[in-house]
């Protein structure tokens, strides 16, 4: 059973007094928090199996590093972060990795994403734990001599997510911070929703994790001021944390002047009207600044974080001890024993609840977070996460069951109890046309699903359903556009490349037929070159030969003459023949004679002839 936790308001820690704002809308609701915030945190005995998702925070799916049939230590990484939005889970107890698989996660659709299991050894075996601060060194000290690189690299490996509800990164909001120059740090210790008390229960046993937490967030982004926004209906958990603060006052002034930190860190007291603790209307409350449409703290160089997320820094630095359990109130009245308990997370809900006892007899309904924001949850056999601030196991009648929903009266209430300005009955008209380009206009994304438009509905209209339900079909649409322009872009990426490669072949082709040309030019410059030579050659063998020629000429006519003359020489010679030359000189004469005689006789023979056949022609 756990220890009662004291009441008694010490009025002799003055505090000074602060400007307020105030923000627009809200309701002023029945707490409950008395239900669970009377004793202090209890712890849960290991459950036999853990079932540990890799998605317990926005962004990618932690990657495991872990294999089926490993033996694990407590605190050792099972999955490391993958890519900047991301956060490494670690293993909530000692055991042997069972299963990686998909698993049932609680979630308001009842899907399963991928989950590692590790079947417990009951020996809570810790690893051994690097803390970047030991005991030894002063806090104080222990965190002036950290930089701010190696904080927030610790609380990274740690896998310390916003545990408000956002489940951002921690060290990725304080890169963007440091980046932005942030000059105010608000942590949020408002905790609006009633039944919830993790955050108050938290601040009333551990508020110097708290206050060291919270200098390990203000030396990384190098806030000057620091707020603690908390609501009024807290005042022990008020009166902790301003005592912790007195308690280390000295040193932090020392600390402040050495960081060249002009501001204390100030506990201020906020009216309890929810929902105070949203994160945009807490800095207007508090400061005053209104966050723009759409914008984020940042751009107004204020960064939020949640109470608990600075205790979370606070053990990743001081004890080297990653987040592997979270506060849970468990509360409502089918609840035995309502209470605040430290969780290992990955531990089933079921066991939580038969921790605590329920009446079975009186439940009613079973939601995971608070009221207003909080889900129904579709089984208990999933596991507790990051995200599991409360489970509200609510009696029969203990929750007003809405009736059938009547038409819209325009009565104007629910813009009028909008913390954000918004107009929900203009939402609600277009979220039911499911015109979503329109309900944009109205600002949709602004809706911080608080409910109190629903809440005050006098036809009973579950606004915020709607609102829910446009946003997601916004998102899916957006999703299915990306999907589409990637697939666009991808192709025309496609077509882009083959044109190039085309123009690039056609550029290569022009050259080709260009450097042809260039060769066949210059070929022909050359050719004509050799025949200029060849054909002045020629006219010089041509001068030569014509020379040649004429002189062969001159040589033939002087043989000839040569000739003659010999011919002349040698008739001369004929006077002085032979006897024998002169008989074979007559002899050849006189066969000449003869020769000439004969033919002369047979053209005589001839002539006659003729004449005769003439005459005869010439009678008949
Ligand atoms: S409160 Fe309900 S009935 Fe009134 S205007 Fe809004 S939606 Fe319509
Ligand atoms: S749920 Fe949205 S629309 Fe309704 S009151 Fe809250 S912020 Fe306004």
């Amino acid at each position: 059973m756990s220890q009662s936790l004291p009441h008694t308001v010490n009025n002799s820690l003055k505090t000074t007094l602060r400007r307020l704002w105030s923000f627009p809308g809200g309701i002023k609701l029945d707490g409950k928090k008395s239900l669970s915030n009377q004793h202090a945190i209890t712890t849960l005995e290991v459950s036999r199996q853990l079932v540990i998702p890799l998605t317990q925070h926005i962004g990618h799916a932690a990657q495991p590093v872990v294999k089926v049939g490993d033996q694990v230590l407590k605190g050792q990484l099972l999955a490391h972060a993958e890519g900047p939005i991301s956060a490494p889970v670690h293993a909530s107890s000692s055991g042997i990795v069972s299963a990686i698989e998909e698993r049932p996660i609680p979630h308001p659709s009842g899907l399963s994403a991928p989950c590692v299991v590790i079947d417990t050894d009951g020996y809570e075996q810790w690893l051994e734990l690097s803390p970047l601060i030991l005991p030894s060194t002063g806090e104080m000290q222990g965190i002036a001599s950290l930089s701010s690189v190696q904080i927030k690299q610790q609380i990274a490996n740690s896998g310390v997510v916003g545990l408000g509800g956002a489940l951002y990164p921690c060290a990725a909001k304080l890169q963007s911070a440091q980046k932005m120059h942030t000059d105010t740090l608000i942590i949020n210790a408002a905790e609006c929703e009633p039944y919830i008390t993790c955050d108050d229960v938290l601040m009333r046993t551990r508020p110097e994790e708290i206050i060291l937490g919270i200098l390990l967030i203000k030396k990384v982004v190098g806030a000057k001021k620091c707020l603690i926004g908390i609501e009024d209906n807290k005042p022990e958990a008020y009166q902790a944390l301003v005592k912790a603060i007195r308690g280390y006052q000295q040193t932090i002034s020392r600390y402040q002047r050495e960081a060249n930190s002009e501001a204390k860190i100030e506990v201020v007291q906020v009216p309890t009207r929810y929902p105070a603790g949203g994160e945009k209307q807490l800095i207007q409350v508090l400061t005053g600044q209104e966050v723009p449409t759409q914008g984020l703290p940042m751009n107004i160089g204020i960064i939020c974080h949640n109470v608990t997320t600075a205790a979370a820094a606070y053990q990743a630095v001081f004890r080297g001890e990653p987040l592997i359990s979270r506060i849970v109130t468990v509360t409502g009245g089918a609840i035995k024993h309502p209470q605040n308990i430290e969780v290992p997370l990955g531990t089933p809900i079921r066991d939580v609840l038969e921790h605590v006892g329920l009446n079975s007899n009186e439940v009613d309904k079973i939601i995971l977070g608070g009221p207003m924001m909080g889900f129904a949850l579709p089984s208990i056999d999933t596991p507790v996460t990051k995200a599991t601030n409360c489970l509200l196991v609510s009696a029969k009648n203990e929750l007003k069951t809405p009736p059938p929903a009547m038409p819209c009266i325009r009565c104007a209430r629910c813009a009028e109890s909008c913390p954000m300005s918004l107009l929900p009955q203009q939402m609600y008209w277009y979220a039911k046309a499911r015109d979503l380009e329109k309900i944009q206009d109205y600002n949709i994304f602004d809706c911080i699903e608080c409910g109190c438009c629903s809440y005050v509905c006098p036809s009973n209209i579950p606004l915020v359903q709607y609102f829910r339900y446009a946003k997601t079909e916004i998102w899916d649409d957006e999703r299915e556009r990306n999907k589409a322009n990637i697939a666009r872009e991808r192709h025309e990426f496609h077509l882009e490349r083959l044109e190039k490669a085309k123009l690039a072949k056609a550029e290569a082709a022009r050259l080709r037929k260009e450097k042809l040309a260039k060769k066949k030019a210059e070929d022909k410059k050359i050719a004509q070159q050799a025949s200029k030579t060849d054909t002045s050659g020629d006219a010089r063998d041509a001068k030569k030969s014509a020379a040649s020629h004429s002189d062969l000429i001159q040589e033939a006519i002087a043989r000839s003459k040569a000739k003659k003359a010999q011919q002349q020489a040698q008739k001369k010679n004929t006077d002085n023949l032979t006897e024998a030359q002169q008989k074979q000189i007559d002899a050849a004469n006189k066969r000449r004679r003869d020769n000439a005689r004969n033919i002369a006789r047979d053209n005589a023979g001839n002539d006659i002839q003729t004449e005769a056949s003439a005459s005869d022609d010439q009678d008949q």
